[in-house]
C-alpha cells in the first residue's frame, strides 16, 4: 500500500496515528540535526520530519531529496510546535521512521508554486510538470466539478447525452473548416465538427425532444487571445418550445451552476435587446458590471460652429464619474492617443470636465459656452469632479469605439470587480448582416436560425430593406462582458430554409448538396425546436474571474494553434501521403 492517507487531510485529531504518505517533494530544507520536507500531492501539503539524533542515515538520505522526486513516508503524527495558519495540515506534521523514493526527478525548468518563474512557452512544453501547479490543478477540478453539475441538472431535467460524430461534412458557423481526408475515398474529405449543429436538429426530427452534449468544437480561425482551435461547448437541443422555455431552462442550469460550485445565488437575468445594447454599450456583450451608458448629443452639440461634430454621423459619450480629478493634460493626451491606436480608430477625444464651482473644462471650450456644456453635463446626470468623454463620426463605428474606451475606463476606475457577476440575455439579434464588399448577406447567428415569428412572412417577401430589417428569434447569454452562450430557435420547415440559403447567396444545388440530408429532414415531420451552445472554457474562465480560458484547458494550443508538448502539428510520413491518396505542393 502506498498511503494511508493523502497530504492534505490531516488535523490535530489525528495526532499519534501511525500513517502513510505518498507525493512528490515539494520543497527540502535543512537544519543541521532536522531535515523538513513538503510533501505535495493533487489534495495538499503535509510537512515532514527527520530528526538525525534519532536516526543519522534515515536523516542523511531526506537531506539527498531533491524537488520533485516522488517519495513515500510512513511516521507519526504529531503536533507542530511552528504551526503554519494558511495550510489546511499546518497543525500537524509527520514523524518520519521509514522512506522510499519511488521515483527521482530531475530538477524542474521552473518553479512548480502558484507564482511560478516559468515562461508560458516553458509551462506548456511541460504541461505535466504546469498542471502539478495548484492553481492549474484547481482549474481544471473547477471544470469537472461544472462538467459533472451540468450532466446532473440537464439529466434532470429530462435531457439526453448523446454523441455525434467527428468525422462529418461542412457546418458553416462561420469559420473555416478542418479537414481530414479520406484514405477509403481517395481525394474526399472530412471535416470536423465546427459544432454539433446540424445532427441535434436531427435528433429534433428524430423524436429525442431534449438533447444535450459536452463536445469539442473545430474552428479553424485566426487565433486570437481568448481563442482554441479545439473548444468545449456544452450543446443542447430542445423541441416543442419557445424561446421563453429555452431561456428559463438554461438561465436554470446556470444558476445551479453558480450555486454548486461557487456558492453564489444568480438573480433572475434581465433581458435587452440587441439594439439597446449597441446604443447603450457600443457592444452586443455588454458588461453590466458597471452603468456609464451612452448619451447621445446630436442635439446640443451640432450647428454650435464646431466642424468636427457639424459633420459627424453620431456625438456620443460616456460619464466617467469622479475621474475630472484623476486626468492632467498629460492623462488626457495618453487617453487620447489610447482611443487613437489603430486597434480602437477614433480620431480623437473631445473631453469636459465639470468643476466644484459649476464651470467646465473642455477640449472644445471655445465652440461651446458653459451653458451649452451645462446642458450636456445635465443630460449625462454629470456632477462636479465628472468628466464626460465624448467620440464622434459614422454612427457604428463610433459606437464600437466608445463601446472600448467604456471598457478601458472600467478597467481603469476598478469596476470590474471579482465576484461580482452580471449576467444578461441579449435578445432579438438581425436575421441578417449585409456586407457591402461581398455583395451579399450573412447570418448573424448561422444559416439554421428562424426569424422571429412575427418577421416569418416578411422573409418569403423578396425586397432588400425588407431582409435588412429581419429579426433572428436568437439570444445570447453574456455574463460581465464575455459571451457565454449562443442559440436560437430554428427554422424547421423546407421552404424557409430554402429561401434563407438563397438569401445568403447558396445557388440551389449547392443548398442541396451541402445540407439536403438536412432539408430532406425538415420533410419528414421535424417538430419545432431551438436550442443553445454555452462556450464551456469560457465559462469556466468567467466564473473564477479570469481571462484566458487557456488555464482551463488541460492541453491547450498556443496562439499559433500549436501543441508545444507533443510538437503537433507536424510532417507526416511519405508513404502516409502516398496512402491518403495526396501530394505535398508546399515544401
Ligand atoms: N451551434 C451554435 C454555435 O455553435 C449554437 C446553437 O445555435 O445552438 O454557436
Amino acid at each position: 500500500m502506498y498511503r494511508t492517507h493523502n497530504c492534505g487531510e490531516l488535523r490535530i485529531a489525528d495526532v499519534g496515528k501511525e500513517v502513510k504518505l505518498s507525493g512528490w517533494v515539494q520543497s527540502n530544507r535543512d537544519f543541521g540535526g532536522m531535515t523538513f520536507i513538503d510533501l505535495r500531492d493533487r489534495y495538499g501539503i503535509t510537512q515532514l520530519v527527520f530528526n538525525s539524533e534519532e536516526d543519522a542515515a534515515l536523516c542523511e538520505r531526506a537531506r539527498k531529496l531533491g524537488r520533485e522526486f516522488v517519495i513515500s513516508a510512513t511516521g507519526i503524527v504529531r503536533e507542530r510546535s511552528n504551526k503554519n495558519p494558511n495550510r489546511a495540515t499546518g497543525d500537524i506534521e509527520i514523524d518520519v521512521k521509514q522512506l522510499a523514493v519511488l521515483n527521482a526527478s530531475r530538477v524542474p525548468p521552473f518553479t512548480i508554486e502558484d507564482d511560478t518563474d516559468g515562461g508560458d512557452d516553458l509551462r506548456m512544453k511541460y504541461r505535466y510538470l504546469d498542471i502539478r501547479r495548484p492553481v492549474v490543478r484547481e482549474n481544471l477540478v473547477f471544470r469537472s466539478k461544472l462538467a459533472i453539475e451540468t450532466r446532473k441538472y440537464l439529466a434532470d431535467e429530462g435531457f439526453v447525452e448523446i454523441e455525434t460524430p467527428n468525422l462529418i461534412k461542412s457546418t458553416p458557423e462561420g469559420a473555416r473548416d478542418f479537414v481530414v481526408p479520406s484514405r477509403m475515398n481517395p481525394g474526399q474529405f472530412y471535416a470536423l465538427p465546427q459544432s454539433p449543429q446540424t445532427f441535434k436538429q436531427i435528433l429534433m426530427v428524430a423524436g429525442m425532444d431534449k438533447y444535450f452534449q459536452i463536445v469539442k468544437c473545430f474552428r479553424d480561425e485566426d487565433l486570437r487571445a481568448d481563442r482554441q482551435p479545439e473548444f468545449t461547448q456544452i450543446d443542447c437541443e430542445m423541441s416543442f418550445v419557445t424561446r421563453e422555455e429555452v431561456l428559463q431552462t438554461f438561465e436554470g442550469l446556470t444558476k445551479h451552476l453558480f450555486r454548486e460550485a461557487l456558492g453564489v445565488e444568480l438573480p433572475d437575468f434581465p433581458r435587452m435587446n440587441y439594439d439597446e445594447a449597441i446604443r447603450k454599450y457600443g457592444s452586443d456583450k455588454p458588461d453590466l458590471r458597471f452603468g456609464m451608458e451612452f448619451v447621445e448629443l446630436n442635439d446640443l452639440a451640432k450647428g454650435k460652429g464646431f466642424g468636427v461634430f457639424d459633420n459627424a454621423g453620431l456625438i456620443v459619450g460616456i460619464c466617467a464619474k469622479g475621474q475630472a480629478g484623476e486626468y492632467s493634460n498629460k492623462g488626457i493626451k495618453e487617453l487620447t492617443e489610447w482611443v487613437q491606436r489603430p486597434q480602437i480608430g477614433a480620431k480623437g477625444l473631445v473631453y469636459v470636465k465639470v468643476n466644484s464651482d459649476g464651470s467646465f473644462k473642455s477640449s472644445v471650450g471655445k465652440f461651446y459656452s458653459d451653458e451649452d456644456l451645462r446642458q450636456w453635463a445635465e443630460a449625462f446626470g454629470a456632477e462636479a469632479g465628472d468628466m464626460l468623454l465624448i467620440l464622434s463620426g459614422e454612427a457604428e463605428m463610433t459606437r464600437k469605439q466608445l463601446g472600448e474606451l467604456r471598457l478601458e475606463m472600467g478597467r481603469r476606475m476598478g469596476l470590474m470587480k471579482p465576484g461580482d457577476y452580471k449576467p444578461l440575455w441579449v435578445v432579438d439579434f438581425p436575421l441578417l448582416e449585409w456586407d457591402e464588399e461581398a455583395g451579399r448577406f450573412f447570418a448573424m447567428h448561422h444559416p439554421f436560425t428562424s426569424p422571429k415569428p412575427e418577421d416569418e412572412q416578411k422573409m418569403l417577401s423578396d425586397d432588400f430593406e425588407t431582409m435588412k430589417s429581419l429579426r433572428a428569434n436568437a439570444y445570447d447569454l453574456v455574463i460581465n462582458g464575455a459571451e457565454i452562450g449562443g442559440g436560437s430557435i430554428r427554422i424547421h420547415n423546407r421552404k424557409l430554409q430554402e429561401k434563407n440559403f438563397k438569401l445568403l447567396g447558396f445557388s440551389q444545388e449547392e443548398a442541396e448538396k451541402q445540407f439536403g440530408f438536412l432539408m430532406g429532414a425538415f420533410e419528414y415531420g421535424a417538430p419545432p425546436h431551438g436550442g443553445i451552445a454555452f462556450g464551456f472554457d469560457r465559462l469556466c474562465a468567467v466564473m473564477k474571474g479570469q481571462t484566458s480560458i487557456r488555464d482551463f484547458i488541460a492541453f491547450p494550443k498556443n496562439n499559433m494553434g500549436r501543441d508545444v508538448m507533443i510538437d503537433a502539428p507536424s510532417e507526416i510520413d511519405p508513404a502516409q501521403l502516398e496512402e491518403l491518396g495526396l501530394k505535398l505542393v508546399v515544401e
